[in-house]
């Protein structure tokens, strides 16, 4: 039976890849991803398999995961942060299931490895934004209606949690992060404490606390994730700091 690791390497840099995701990559004979991921990967397993090609689509990419390990070998399919953060592992289940019922006898085992998030790897480089109740929202509207998004936003704002913005803005959709703050503009302060972070554990990595009404007007790309604190979130020494509560119950 072929085995299929489905596993987030985390934000980039070796330090923050886990013990788990090397030995996937490690026992894998084909590693799958979007070019720019497998490229980070690579030089550290340079003898191994690659499909990564930058054309195709995730479905196709996964289908063709599946396939390699219907046939017998070691997959690792691999994704930034966790593979079932805005990750591969649920399409991976999903495909897996008209895979088995077209395809019986070709079974695979599937094991999805965790992977350091985004949320997790830029909040401590902020200081320690998501001590409380957070919710993360992604900006994307390629999969998801924007008018949910919207809906999701202003309900975070009501509930007065942390958000962690993932995919706040590329180039095609350079507003929406502006947008966003808007609609939380109608619930929140314009001086809620917030922070951005850019290319974590990559070359180019920067973090900055800053204002909901300043990060309206700050630039972002597909390499950002933003953070919005809630109404008792303060900055402590440059840091952004959402409080667990111990001070003032
Ligand atoms: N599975 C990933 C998320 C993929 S969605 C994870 O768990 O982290 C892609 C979004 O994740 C990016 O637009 C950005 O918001 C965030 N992201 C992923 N890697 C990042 C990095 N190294 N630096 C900053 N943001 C990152």
């Amino acid at each position: 039976m072929g085995k299929l690791f489905v596993t987030g390497f985390g934000p980039g840099n070796p330090e923050n890849m886990t013990y788990a995701c090397r030995q996937a990559l490690e026992a894998a004979e084909v590693i799958v991803g979007y070019s720019g991921y497998v490229d980070l990967v690579r030089p550290f397993y340079p003898s191994k398999t690659y499909i990564d090609t930058p054309m195709m689509g995730e479905v196709e990419r996964c289908k063709e995961a599946l396939a390699q390990a219907a046939a017998g070998l070691t997959v690792a399919v691999v994704c930034s942060g966790d593979s079932g953060i805005y990750g591969m592992a649920s399409l991976i289940y999903e495909l897996s299931e008209t895979a088995g019922s077209s395809n019986s006898g070709s079974a695979v085992e599937i094991v999805v490895i965790p992977g350091i998030t985004a949320a997790a790897s830029g909040g401590a480089l902020l200081g320690a934004p998501l001590s409380h109740d957070f919710v993360t929202i992604s900006l994307s509207d390629l999969l998801t209606p924007w008018e949910l998004i919207e809906k999701r936003l202003a309900a975070a704002a009501a509930g007065d949690f942390v958000l962690c913005i993932y995919n706040p803005g590329s180039i095609k959709r350079h507003d929406y992060l502006q947008k966003a703050c808007d609609i939380l503009l109608q619930q929140k302060s314009p001086d809620t404490v917030c922070g951005c972070v850019k290319n974590i554990g990559r070359p180019g990595e920067e973090a900055f606390v800053t204002s909901l009404a300043q990060l309206r007007n700050t630039a972002v790309d597909m390499f950002t994730t933003v953070f919005i604190g809630n109404s008792r979130t303060r900055e402590i020494g440059g840091k952004m700091v959402t409080p667990r509560g111990y001070f003032h119950g």
